[in-house]
This record gives C-alpha cells, sequence and structure tokens, in this order.
C-alpha cells in the first residue's frame, strides 16, 4: 500500500467544530424538540447587503447574454475589485498598498492555511495561543512540529495570550521565522494598539522574520486608535503579509470571497542566501493551484465599497456589535470577567475549571451552544467563546437562558 503523509497522524482527532457539532448531535437526539441557540461557530446569520445582492444579479445577466459572458478570469482577481480595495481598504487609510499587491480568492481560511507552503519545511514558527486552529494544524501538517505532547505540538513557540498580560503576547523570547497574529483576534476578541502591533513589526524587522497577519475581522474596528491594517504601521511592508475576507463584514460565507496582500518589497531567502521576493512566489503559488472567484461574486465584493455598500456593510457589523453588547452586558452581570465585543463579534468569558464541562453546562441547561476555550490552545482552558453572529431574538433569548443557568 502507498504510504500516507505520516504528519497527518500527529493531528488531533477532529477539527474543534467537529466535536462541537457531534455532541450538539447528541443532545438533539436525546432531547428531541428542545430548541437550542447556537453562539459556537462564527457563521454569519444575516443576508448579504442589497448593494451586493443587486451587483450579484446585474452580472449574473451579464453571464447569460454572449456578448458580456466571461470565461476564467485572471487569477489574481479582476482588476476592478482589486484597485477598490486598493484604494478603500489601504489607501484611504494611508496604507500604501497597490493593486497588484492584491491576490483576490475564495478565502482568508485557505490562504492562512497555504501560505506556509512558500516557505522552508525548517522554519521557526510562533502561534499565538489561544489560535484560531487552521494555523496550527496546517504547519503540523506540513511536518514543522514533533508530536502532540502535554496539549500543545513540539517544535512550535506558543505567543501565550492571557488575562495577565490583556490577551497581548509578549514578543518570543526564542528566534522565530514566521509569526501569525491574528487582531481583532480569534478567539478572544482582543485588539492592538499601534504602538502594540509596531513592537511585533519592529521585531519582525530586527529578527528578519515575517508577520502572517489575519485582519479577518478589521470591519469591526470602531476604536479609531486601533489599526485596521498592518500597512498603517512604519515597515509593515517589508515584513508582513496580511489577509482579508468579506466573510464577515459582508455576510459571504456561503458566497465566498478573500483576498492576501503580498507587498512587492517583503523578501526571503533562497537556498544560496539570495533574496527573492515573495510576491512573485505567491503568485507563481496562486496561478498554480487556483483558478479565481467567480466574476458575479468578485462583483458582487466590489459593491462593497459602493456608497450604499459602504452604509450597508457598516449596518450590518453594527448589528453584530449590539448583539455583542448583549451577550457582554450579560455576562458581566453575572459577574463573570469577559473581554472582546467592542471590536470583534466575540466574547471570550473566563468560567475557570474545565471549558468542555461549561460547555455541557450550558448546553444541557440552558441550550445555548458555545466555543470551548481549550479548543484553541493549553490558554484557552478555563475559557468559553461566546459569537455575536445570530439574529437579535436568539441572541436575547440565549442571554436569558445564559443569566438563569449561571446565576441559579
Ligand atoms: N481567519 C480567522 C481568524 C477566522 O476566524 C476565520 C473564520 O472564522 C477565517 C479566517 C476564515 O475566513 P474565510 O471565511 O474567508 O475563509
Amino acid at each position: 500500500m502507498i504510504p500516507i503523509n505520516n504528519h497527518y497522524q500527529k493531528l488531533q482527532a477532529s477539527y474543534l467544530f467537529s466535536d462541537i457539532a457531534r455532541r450538539v448531535d447528541a443532545f438533539q437526539e436525546s432531547h428531541p424538540g428542545q430548541p437550542l441557540i447556537k453562539l459556537g461557530i462564527g457563521d454569519v446569520t444575516e443576508p448579504l447587503p442589497p448593494a451586493c445582492i443587486a451587483a450579484f444579479h446585474r452580472a449574473v445577466d451579464e453571464m447569460a447574454d454572449r456578448r458580456t459572458f466571461r470565461g476564467y478570469g485572471p487569477d489574481q482577481g479582476y482588476e476592478f475589485l482589486r484597485q477598490v480595495i486598493a484604494e478603500g481598504d489601504f489607501r484611504s487609510r494611508g496604507a500604501p498598498v497597490d493593486a497588484d499587491e492584491i491576490f483576490v480568492s475564495d478565502a482568508a481560511k485557505c490562504d492562512s492555511a497555504n501560505i506556509q507552503e512558500i516557505f522552508a519545511t525548517d522554519i521557526r514558527i510562533a502561534v499565538p495561543d489561544p489560535v484560531y486552529p487552521v494555523y496550527v494544524d496546517t504547519n503540523v501538517m506540513a511536518g514543522r512540529t514533533g508530536p502532540w505532547t502535554n496539549g500543545r505540538y513540539e517544535g512550535l513557540t506558543y505567543l501565550e495570550a492571557t488575562a495577565d498580560n490583556g490577551y497581548v503576547p509578549a514578543l518570543p523570547s526564542n528566534p522565530v521565522d514566521l509569526i501569525y497574529l491574528c487582531y481583532p483576534n480569534n478567539p478572544t476578541g482582543a485588539t492592538l494598539t499601534r504602538e502594540q502591533l509596531q513592537t511585533w513589526v519592529d521585531y519582525a524587522r530586527e529578527n528578519e522574520a515575517v508577520i502572517l497577519y489575519d485582519a479577518a475581522y478589521e470591519g469591526f474596528i470602531r476604536d479609531e486608535s486601533i489599526p485596521h491594517s498592518i500597512y498603517e504601521l512604519e515597515g509593515a511592508r517589508e515584513v508582513a503579509i496580511e489577509f482579508r475576507s468579506f466573510s464577515k463584514n459582508a455576510g459571504f460565507t456561503g458566497i465566498r470571497c478573500a483576498f492576501t496582500v503580498v507587498p512587492k518589497a517583503l523578501k526571503a531567502r533562497d537556498g544560496s542566501g539570495n533574496a527573492v521576493d515573495l510576491h512573485s512566489i505567491w503568485a507563481r503559488r496562486h496561478a498554480t493551484k487556483f483558478n479565481g472567484v467567480s466574476y458575479p461574486v468578485q462583483r458582487a465584493a466590489e459593491a462593497v465599497y459602493s456608497t450604499e455598500g459602504k452604509i450597508q456593510t457598516r449596518q450590518l457589523t453594527d448589528f453584530y456589535l449590539e448583539n455583542a453588547g448583549l451577550i457582554r452586558a450579560a455576562i458581566e452581570s453575572i459577574g463573570l470577567s469577559c473581554v472582546g465585543g467592542d471590536n470583534a463579534p466575540y466574547i471570550w468569558i473566563q468560567t475557570g475549571g474545565d471549558s468542555w464541562d461549561f460547555f455541557d453546562r450550558l448546553l444541557d441547561k440552558a441550550g445555548v451552544v458555545c466555543t470551548p476555550g481549550s479548543g484553541f490552545g493549553k490558554c484557552g482552558e478555563g475559557c468559553i467563546r461566546l459569537s455575536a453572529f445570530n439574529s437579535r431574538e436568539a441572541v436575547v433569548e440565549a442571554v436569558e437562558r445564559v443569566k438563569d443557568t449561571l446565576a441559579g
């Protein structure tokens, strides 16, 4: 028989959300008809903004006419979309990003998973703890870690984010080459100030490291002092790749569109020590393994940057942030401490004890699904994550049930 990639054998039994789904299914089987409210997985619930829907329809009509029909598009994404992104998300905020540094894709998940392919196998990786599991699992699959021992993979540097450091990890004390950062953070909802992010950029410059900056939740930032992009920081173009997504700010989880920025100033070295620019390596990878996002979806994404699109996406993120505010107020009213929910759609709650036990208690007694913090890493033990992605009605009902269960 053909051998498999043995690194897959090191992966923990299943992806976190599959574990949750299994427990939820078991609960529903044993409690038929009992209504559950899901504040676990970070999937949106509200429909697409009308400006996106209109653009989507127009583009579908174009595909129905041989004069305007389009086949394969450019692998890097249509110029019309990359131009509005460069202006709307970056240059208007003083972040120097050009349209040809943007790679349109179908997911920040895939991009943040695939990017590690362009680096050597023996590089040193730093990941936050708690963390979006994709960053860790893809490095395990690629063979950059040792086995799973005592709740962590050997060979990774874990950047601990806890209540003690305000969920902002310290710089690594040992040398690392590739650093994953995610702000606003999933799962904690924490954010970084300009000064804090500058410290990471400076570290990367001094240590010739690369930062992979996941800004999938950028659309939820309300505090004007928080940077939206790492490229707002001095020197970041030489050390950072940024991931963005239309999933959460515009409700695209079901239609799929995202993008990655690889600045032309970002260099790494080849086996002989010569400088190589990562933009052309990623362009090569993208062109070989990805065949573009569909034309109607890119037109819908373009509409996010129209006057109405900006207003409507703001209304959408405001709606989820209002949900987050309700959840946070309820949690604080029963005396638990929490972070997030003000510039992010997640609320990270310190519950103490075993987080899967707390998950089971909320499921059994309140019929509310959360995400156990330990699923995001060792530092997540004793915490749970609640997501603000649900209808207002469901959130209001969920917070009442949670208050009754925990206060009672
Ligand atoms: N990055 C982070 C930190 C996320 O939490 C998520 C989704 O939950 C993603 C990326 C995925 O984004 P996309 O829907 O574009 O794949």
